[in-house]
């Protein structure tokens, strides 16, 4: 069985992104820069062990950032990037792990599907694996006296981490080598002659370096750098005698009422199955069984309740929903904003993040009919 072990190298000072705290502690997007890489490389499910190295002198910003996570003590890092890999890899050794990835703390931005990659080409017998971005920007040299040069750029390449490694060979190339003037890993593996494959990079997969990097990380991991995805839900109800329905939590007085084992409110109902659906969790009937008689005349915003307790659960966020009501009666129109109102209530979001539509089947169908009515949503979830 091959075992694959995680590298973060969190011990520079950080001193071309401004004062204060050792970029790596500073909070991007409600998190500790390091913390999004843990993050991403713990919840791997093809990685085993994930060991971060950190200057001695940040123990205590490390301990807050990592509180609730049981990882390995931290590694002491040396003077140099260099040095920091060794000593990682060196604590590594003792559970001599088959593949061993080297990511830095300040690529906040690496996708799971990018680790994929990664590990793919280590499995399909890569030495090393290293994602790669094409230079499209024309590259000049300086060449004194105000004059430039343009170089050939069609054989250039941008390395990213994280980089994969066969372990055994990139500890002994960093032994062999302990004082190469080298800025990643794979310049290790370049002198240790192993062979190297190049995996598509991420142009998002930004090394926050510079002060203005901070912005761009906190605008793209707070609207949707890390992975969203989307649940659809659809539900239909009957209408029955009765002088009211209930809407997305809306109570709408109606010649008619709508039948149903709960409170019978199709547009909460769509979304709660959307939310599920995004969440892969099941639909509302697993979540609430109509068999259930605790379930009897509940009413829907509690279901809705539960999936947002779910979406929390799973550390996401709920970005958007979006409900068509489908239906000849009632008119929608004037409860529109009561029913995105008490949704945002119930999801405790911005009024903004939530759609409510409506539309008919122009005479056809059981909704032209009038038995009963219908409701479609979809709902946008991020997932941290
Ligand atoms: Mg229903």
């Amino acid at each position: 069985m091959s075992s694959t072990a995680a590298l973060i190298v969190a011990a520079g000072r950080g001193e071309r992104a401004g004062s204060g705290a050792p970029k790596q502690f500073r909070e991007v997007a409600g998190r500790p820069l390091l913390r999004w890489s843990v993050d991403l490389l713990l919840r791997h499910k093809a990685i085993d062990t994930v060991q971060v190295v950190i200057s001695p002198d940040q123990r205590a910003a490390y301990q807050a950032a990592t509180r609730d996570l049981s990882l390995p003590p931290p590694i002491f890092g040396g003077a140099e990037r260099r040095n920091s890999v060794r000593n990682g890899l060196e604590a590594l050794s003792r559970q001599s792990p088959t593949y061993v990835l080297i990511h830095d703390a300040a690529r906040p931005l690496a996708t799971p599907a990018l680790v994929d990659r990664v590990i793919g080409a280590l499995r399909a017998g890569a030495e090393a694996a290293v994602p790669m971005i094409e230079v499209a920007d024309t590259l000049k040299r300086r060449t004194g006296g105000g004059h430039w040069q343009t170089l050939p750029r069609d054989s250039l390449r941008r390395a990213q981490t994280p980089q994969g490694f066969l372990f055994d060979k990139i500890l002994a190339g960093h032994q062999t080598h302990p004082n190469a003037d080298v800025t990643d890993d794979m310049a290790i593996a370049e002198l240790a002659g192993m062979r190297i494959a190049a995996v598509d990079g991420e142009e998002s997969n930004l090394k926050v370096t510079k002060p203005e990097d901070f912005v761009i990380a906190e605008r793209l991991l707070a609207t949707g750098g890390s992975e969203t995805r989307t649940g659809m839900g659809f539900d239909a109800h009957r209408f029955v005698a009765g002088d009211h329905v209930w809407l997305c939590g809306v109570k709408i007085a109606h010649a008619q009422s709508l039948e149903g084992h709960s409170d019978a409110d199709a547009g909460l109902h769509a979304l709660t199955d959307a939310i599920l659906g995004a969440l892969g969790a099941g639909d509302i009937g697993q979540h609430f069984p109509p068999t259930d008689e605790r379930w009897r005349g509940a009413r829907s915003s509690s279901f809705l309740a539960h999936a947002a307790s779910l979406v929390r659960d799973a550390r996401a966020t709920i970005v958007h929903c979006d409900i068509t009501l489908i239906c000849e009666a009632p008119k929608i129109g004037p409860h529109r904003d009561a029913m995105r109102k008490r949704i945002a209530e119930i999801l405790g979001l911005d009024m903004g993040r939530v759609s409510v539509k409506a539309t008919t089947t122009e005479g056809m169908g059981f909704v032209g009919r009038e038995e009963g009515l219908a409701a479609q949503a979809v709902a946008t979830i991020r997932f941290a």
